[in-house]
């Protein structure tokens, strides 16, 4: 490898700086490639250095996960942001991996965070009581959050955070390439669809983020503080029934 870095660079100096990114690129398993390279059919990180001697990721080895048990694997111990370090459990989320329909939500809250498990709390029985009622079970679907870690105090998350946690969510689809996606509220549509609309204007509808399709729902803590929603809930989760059942 040092070789390698030598010829690629062969008209550099070799410097201690360009030792030490050696060394973090053995350590992280990164293999360098210039810059016209084409592919990568390894499951390795590619990175490149620049003309002076700075590490540029290119793709992270998760990228290449097969299935979804690998890349929650390759991806639980993630520090990329600040949740990174108060969460309990990396929630990655659970069900059927060939599933139709992926469900997402906001984020974990403070029993998800103990479990591990995507909606599993009193919100997480209500959307059971809610697939159910339309026809789907809980294991039958795949259910997750656009954030995997909880923010402490159960804040909403901040942008920069679900753009942290946006790439794990779309390879999480890729691999997963359901036929429609529910979007439990507005935080969890604001922040998939990059959209500002209220929730009322983003009911009823079907959107499409990349190629999947996608329509949106009041989330079931929403439904548990104010029982009034429960009957547009209602009709909205029959509007995705016979919407899935065309596709
Ligand atoms: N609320 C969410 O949005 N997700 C969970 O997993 C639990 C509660």
């Amino acid at each position: 490898m040092l070789q390698h870095i030598k010829d690629f660079y062969g008209y550099l100096l070799y410097t201690d700086k360009e030792r030490e990114d050696e060394g973090r690129l053995k350590k992280n398993n990164y293999t360098i490639v210039n810059s016209k390279s084409t592919g990568n059919m390894k499951k390795e990180a590619v990175a490149e250095l620049d003309i002076f001697g700075n590490l540029i990721v290119r793709q992270e080895p998760w990228e290449f996960a097969d299935s979804l048990e690998e890349l929650n694997s390759m991806i639980s111990s993630c520090k990329k942001c600040p949740l990174g370090n108060s969460r309990t459990n990396f929630v990655f989320g659970t069900g059927n991996p060939d599933a139709d329909i992926v469900v997402i939500g906001e984020a974990p809250g403070a029993e998800e965070d103990l479990q591990g498990e995507p909606f599993v709390g009193r919100a997480g029985q209500l959307l059971n009581r809610i697939l159910e009622a339309t026809g789907f079970k809980r294991e039958e679907v795949y259910i997750m959050n656009i954030l995997k870690c909880r923010p402490p105090g159960n804040r909403n998350p901040l942008p920069e955070e679900v753009e942290k946690c946006r790439p794990y969510l779309e390879k999480q689809l890729k691999l997963i390439n359901p036929k429609i996606i529910l979007l439990l509220g507005k935080v969890a549509a604001d922040a998939l669809l990059k959209t500002r609309e209220p929730l009322q204007k983003l009911r009823g509808k079907v959107h499409t983020y990349k190629n999947w399709k996608v329509m949106v729902t009041f989330h079931p803590a929403a439904l548990l503080r104010n029982p009034n929603w429960k009957r547009p809930a209602w009709e909205d989760m029959q509007n995705f029934r016979d919407f899935y059942k065309t596709l």
